[in-house]
């Protein structure tokens, strides 16, 4: 067993409820910070791109300039100029186009402030309780919807199209991974009947409760189609309907995240197969299981935490016949392209179930592919 120390940058995202004066001043910033984006980008196509130290140090002499500089949080320009900077080198390095200027109406409406400690120890950004200080604004309350673990580096305060502010606080985390050397190879095989089958056996289904919520979901749309379009009724029903999807939104979402989790942290190997998942939307039947089990979420998921746990996510070849071959001699039956077919016997006196043997296949694909024994 290796322990392993990893950092790792999250980001949470909550909803803050400012009041009038902070409001307008987080308006205030946001405009500024655009304001120094747009004239740094000016100045740069009128002489060339310098840098951002150089563009920093002209920060004071246009504070002088335009005094209302001087309300807002001062870190939230300098980041403006950072992010001007970024997509300066983004540019240079050839793959993105030159900086646009960022309109009031079509640019996203935040601002980012960063955290540092003054000599005195104090911090200019804090949290206590469900409140947040933030730079100019002091305390903020939030929608603390979870605790937040971690140091935090930056804070970005957003403002929605329908008016509400958000701010999301990026924290680097110290991560202690364990790291096994022997075992933790698994093939995935994600179904339709099951969730997901390990080459281990283990059967995963999808949560019970979200076929209760699927079925209300069904029945309350069976209901709205007799409503009249536009009605009271209507409408009530299209609120109702909106809730239970995002009440089966959430409780996939819970189910994907704990498993892949637990996956990614246990394993050091995983391997999936490459899922064309558009071309198979295609075929109608499968289109609803498919985008129901969410495959696509999932599989995103373990992209991100296998980085985090230190774990391999391979993805085999997806024209690989995975459940038509034995896992045990190779060889292959093609009456199990049937999918009612679940378990079968091989010439060679194997028995298998269908979903076991084809995360077996996996297994041996992905290990042969990244050339492990
Ligand atoms: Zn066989």
């Amino acid at each position: 067993m290796i322990k392993k120390f990893k950092a790792i940058n999250k980001a949470y995202k909550f909803r803050i409820y400012p009041n009038q004066e902070q409001q307008e001043l987080i308006d205030k910033t946001i405009g500024c910070s655009r304001f120094i984006y747009n004239d740094f980008l000016a100045k740069a196509k009128d002489n060339e791109y310098k840098s951002y130290t150089k563009y920093s140090r002209q920060l004071p002499q246009l504070k002088k300039e335009y005094e209302w500089l001087k309300e807002v949080d001062s870190i939230a320009l300098q980041q403006s100029l950072k992010d001007l900077d970024r997509a300066f080198k983004n540019f240079f390095s050839g793959k993105y186009n030159y900086p646009k200027f960022k309109s009031k109406r079509k640019a996203r409406q935040s601002y980012r402030t960063q955290k540092f400690i003054r000599p005195s120890g104090s911090t200019n950004i804090e949290i206590k309780d469900n409140c947040i200080k933030l730079p100019k604004l002091s305390w903020v309350k939030f929608a603390k919807s979870k605790e937040i673990k971690g140091k935090i580096n930056n804070v970005t305060v957003s403002k929605s199209k329908t008016g509400k502010y958000y701010i999301s606080i990026n924290v680097r985390q110290i991560l202690k991974t364990i790291v096994n050397n022997n075992q933790g190879e698994l093939g995935l095989d994600l179904g339709i009947k099951d969730f997901l089958t390990t080459s281990d056996g283990e059967h995963i289904s999808n949560p019970g409760h979200l076929s209760k919520y699927e079925d209300k979901l069904a029945k309350l749309q069976k209901k709205l189609a007799r409503k009249e379009e536009g009605s009271n009724n209507w409408h009530e029903l299209k609120k109702k309907i909106a809730k239970v999807h995002t009440k089966i939104k959430n409780i996939r979402k819970d189910f994907l995240h704990k498993l892949s989790t637990r996956l990614t942290k246990e394993n050091q190997l995983l391997v999936i197969e490459d899922l064309n998942v558009k071309g198979m939307l295609k075929n109608s039947k499968l289109a609803k299981h498919i985008s129901d089990c969410a495959w696509n979420m999932f599989t995103t998921m373990l992209e991100y935490k296998s980085k985090w746990y230190d774990c391999i996510l391979h993805k085999a070849d997806r024209f690989f016949a995975s459940s038509q071959t034995c896992s045990e001699c190779g060889n292959k039956n093609p009456k199990v392209k049937d999918l009612s077919i679940r378990s079968w016997t091989c010439k060679c006196g194997a028995t298998h179930d269908r979903d076991v043997n084809a995360s077996l296949n996996l297994l041996q694909q992905g290990k042969l592919e990244r050339g492990i024994n």
